[in-house]
């Protein structure tokens, strides 16, 4: 066994959303007062964690062979004297909890998003070999209250608001696994923005399933208000919102708060209200599209992000158009788009009339096309402006920076003095379908 003054080795492998890099993160710094230090390699760990995501199909056979390959590694180091253990956090383990257990012996610990703040605990058990296997049934208040505070890393960090669904979309399986909708309380969210910003955080982004179903004791719209209020605090973020959500305050606030970044991710799903009503999304098309007419009278340069499901069961050739058109019509900057994938359990997994694999891979590719074309067009149009950039780190040739435009885009420009955490003026000289360069602006003398 490890000696305890041996720095102890941990590697931690994300999969899918932003929740789960958060997670990741939040783990990582509960776990550091015990001696873990992060490694890249998983062969000479003393702790992994697999952070798993239930969204995506054969996530869950996923796991299960990445475990083979880990009992591989902890059969080894065994032979070597040494530890290795094995804990499933995330989604799967949420869901599947004693089935893992059964099927995985190799696997210690299976801790379901509600509990890390007792991985360590967990973990001394595990290692002991003693006492409850599974964490997977504690509030999110107590998870919340129980962690530290995050070190951030740079000059933006994430802040997680609130947590779970209660909108239950038939395709989606965040409500069994990540369970009822809770908000932090505003005071604690406020106290963790401030020790951020007094930590060199110049740009928040507020994460939650649904964002902006905000309600820990204020309303999202006061919530970003009091965060505006913040020295320091220059950028605001959220994701990911639901449109049903969208209230007329949150709206006007876009357009009066400077704080309030020019862009926003509102997931549409579909262009077809019969395939909205079939997804249980409480939205249709117009409802969408009203919004977003509100939404650029008042802020006309913002960029929109989106995420899209083609294939959904019963989605014919026609219905698929009508996304297409809610497309060109709407203009996107940047967007998530997904072929549907059955989720046992969900009630479009029973649907009748599940679209082939063929067509699905061809909506797809249709519909990426377009967005694609959107979103080079998007950067190219930026071109020739002069943009506030947040500088957040070195470019990768030697006498530039990188940063972050308002409308999230990544940008490498020409300079040397620029400090991470400034904001400083770039004219943009060039775009590509993922990021746009320039130099810094030197201000004219009068
Ligand atoms: N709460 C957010 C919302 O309402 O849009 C995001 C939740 S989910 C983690 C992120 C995205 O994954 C969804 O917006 C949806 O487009 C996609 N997604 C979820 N379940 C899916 C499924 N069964 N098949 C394909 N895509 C799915
Ligand atoms: Fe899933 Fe719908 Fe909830 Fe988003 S709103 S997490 S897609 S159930």
């Amino acid at each position: 066994m490890t000696d305890a003054r041996t720095p102890k080795r941990l590697f931690i492998e994300t999969y899918g959303c932003q929740m789960n890099v958060y997670d990741s993160e939040r783990m990582r710094d509960v776990l550091q007062p015990l001696g873990y230090a992060v490694t890249e390699k998983p062969d000479d760990a003393d702790l992994v964690i697999l952070n798993t995501c239930h969204i995506r199909e054969k996530a869950t056979e996923k796991v299960y062979s990445e475990i083979g390959r880990l009992r591989a590694h902890k059969e080894r180091r065994a032979a070597e004297g040494k530890g290795m253990t094995i804990t499933i956090a995330g989604c799967v383990a949420q869901a599947e909890g004693e089935e893992i257990m059964r099927r995985a012996p190799a696997v210690d610990l299976v801790v379901g998003p509600q509990a890390y703040h007792k991985l360590p605990e967990l973990i001394a058990r595990a290692a002991r070999k003693t006492g409850e296997r599974l964490a997977a049934d504690f509030t999110a208040q107590e998870k919340f209250d129980a962690l530290p505070v995050r070190a951030p890393d740079g000059v933006t960090a994430f802040l997680s608001i609130q947590e779970g669904c209660d909108k239950f979309c038939t395709f989606c399986v965040v409500p069994y696994t990540r369970g009822a909708e809770f908000s932090r309380p505003l005071a604690d969210v406020l106290a963790e923005a401030r020790s951020l910003a007094d930590k060199g955080v110049r740009e928040i982004t507020l994460l939650g399933q649904n964002v902006n179903a905000y309600h820990g004791g204020a309303s999202f719209t006061e919530l970003l208000n009091e965060l505006a209020a913040i020295p320091g605090i220059e950028r605001i973020r959220y994701m990911t919102s639901h449109p049903i959500e969208m209230t007329d305050e949150l709206i006007a606030l876009h357009g009066s708060e400077p704080k309030l970044m020019p862009y926003l991710h509102l997931p549409v799903q579909s262009g077809s209200d019969r395939i909205l009503k079939a997804m249980n999304r409480k939205h249709d098309g117009a409802f969408y599209r009203d919004i977003i007419s509100r939404l650029r009278a008042i802020r006309p340069d913002i960029a929109l992000s989106t995420d899209i499901i083609v294939g959904f069961p019963g989605e014919t050739e026609k219905e698929f158009e009508a996304t297409m058109q809610l497309v060109r019509d709407v203009t996107f900057a940047s967007a998530f788009s997904f072929k549907y994938a059955s989720r046992p359990g969900t009630p479009a997994a029973a649907m009748v009339g599940q679209v082939s694999e063929k067509a699905k891979t061809e909506r797809l590719h249709q519909l990426q096309a377009l967005l694609f074309a959107q979103q080079s067009a998007f950067n190219a149009a930026q071109v020739g402006r002069t943009l506030p950039v947040l500088v957040t780190g070195d470019g990768r040739k030697p006498g530039q920076k990188h940063g972050r435009s308002p409308y999230l885009q990544s940008v490498h420009f020409t300079d040397t003095t620029a400090q991470n955490g400034d904001i400083v003026d770039v004219r943009i000289t060039a775009s590509t379908q993922n990021s746009i360069s320039g130099e810094r602006a030197v201000l004219a003398l009068a």
